[in-house]
């Protein structure tokens, strides 16, 4: 009988703490429990009909094969044409590839990008996706410690710096606390990268649900950043397309190259009925995008406003995605000593789940995810409340 222990790449790597989570409230509704979810990242819209029909159609068109691995050469061009007219980067359609949601295109790029050893800076708190991949691809993640608005800088990257450096892994705006990089500190960091010929990752998949400012990609800074950087995005936040698993990675032709290559060996394409209701999202109508943003900014301010009536609970605004990232560190005490346990004792007692700030790196704070129903935020808000006031 072989060991049925994993090897120790697998043994080393811990599981996502937000999809654990939600898997057990998800079992605690299946067994008639009435809880509050806030704690997964994803739109509670259903994608727009429009889109879910462009799918339809190519499924009864006869597109059920695989495709061109890299993506249909339409999908590429519109991401193209996107990233041209949205973006200011200029693109050709071999230096896109179309992937299994851009939690996928982002291991790959760090596949392709990182030997053994090398040294990845990340700012904290961060998503935990990103230091597991790191960790898959052989490399070491160097935290950049944020504090409270959570802005990074270029100084920041720069203390650490080292001459194993490798990569930038920028998310803006960010999961988990809804924080941008200003513009100047965008071209600083720029500058850093080129500088210390460095490689930057952007994360960009919450550039549609920006609340204050404009979004800037950081490879439209100039051509020797466009050089070494790869733009990640995809449908699933701005769409609400999560289940579809779709999104997109574009940078120079050699990396996008490597990257085409290890999906033909792991994933090949992804579906190819996604691909065309994707290119429905980028090409048609862009209505419904700008509705569920609309309903965003209500929620924002209505959970800003009601948490910002609770005692011991602080908070910075956030600019951008879905989540309000806030500290509970004033409440903590000897039952519950941790955020975790804050987060924990809020789902037994008030049913209400939030995500602890120890999934990203950050214990003392609490990610609330505002993609729900406003009556939903109220209630689950009035029971963050009851419970706060409670310890
Ligand atoms: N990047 C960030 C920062 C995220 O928060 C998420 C999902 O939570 C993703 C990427 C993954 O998105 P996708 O559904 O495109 O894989």
């Amino acid at each position: 009988m072989p060991s049925h222990s994993p090897v120790a790449r697998i043994r080393n790597l811990t599981p996502s703490p937000t999809l654990a989570l939600d898997a057990h409230v998800k079992q605690l509704i299946a067994q008639g429990i009435d809880v509050i979810n806030l704690g997964l990242g994803e739109p509670d819209f259903n994608t727009p009909s429009h889109i879910q029909q462009a799918a339809v159609d190519a499924m009864q068109q006869g597109f059920t094969h695989y495709t061109a691995t890299a993506g249909i050469i339409e999908l590429r061009k519109a991401v193209a044409k996107k990233l041209e007219a949205e973006n200011s980067i200029v693109y050709k359609p071999e230096e896109i590839v179309i992937g299994v949601g851009s939690k996928q295109l982002l291991y790959n790029a760090l596949m392709t990008l990182i030997e053994k050893g090398d040294e990845v800076l990340l700012p904290v708190p961060t998503w935990s996706t990103y230091e597991e991949q790191i960790k898959l691809a052989g490399g070491k993640s160097v935290h950049v410690p944020l504090k409270p608005p959570f802005k990074l800088t270029a100084k920041d990257l720069e203390k650490k710096l080292s001459s194993k450096t490798k990569l930038i892994l920028l998310n803006s705006p960010s999961n988990p606390t809804g924080a941008t990089i200003d513009p100047e500190e965008l071209k600083k960091i720029a500058k850093l990268a080129v500088k210390h010929d460095l490689w930057i990752v952007s994360d960009e998949i919450y550039e549609k649900l920006l609340y204050e400012g404009e979004h800037i990609s950081i490879a439209s800074v100039n051509e020797s950043v466009r050089e070494r950087t790869i733009t990640i995005n995809g449908f699933s936040k701005a769409y609400a397309m999560t289940g579809w698993r779709i999104g997109y990675a574009a940078g120079p032709k050699e990396i996008i190259d490597g990257m085409v290559n290890l999906q033909t060996q792991t994933t090949s394409s992804t579906a190819s009925i996604a691909q065309y209701a994707a290119l429905a999202a980028l090409n048609d109508s862009q209505t419904e995008l700008v509705k569920m943003k609309n309903a965003f900014v209500k929620r924002r301010e209505l959970v800003l406003s009601k948490l910002s009536t609770i005692k011991g609970i602080s908070f910075s605004k956030p600019e951008g995605a879905f989540y309000v990232f806030f500290s509970v560190e004033k409440l903590l005490n000897k039952k519950y000593p941790t955020s975790a346990d804050w987060a924990k004792a809020l789902l037994e007692t008030q049913l209400v789940s939030v995500v602890p700030g120890e999934a990203f790196f950050a214990p003392g704070y609490i990610r609330l995810s505002f993609a729900a129903a406003e009556d939903t935020l109220k209630i689950a808000l009035q029971k963050i409340a009851i419970f706060s006031e409670s310890l």
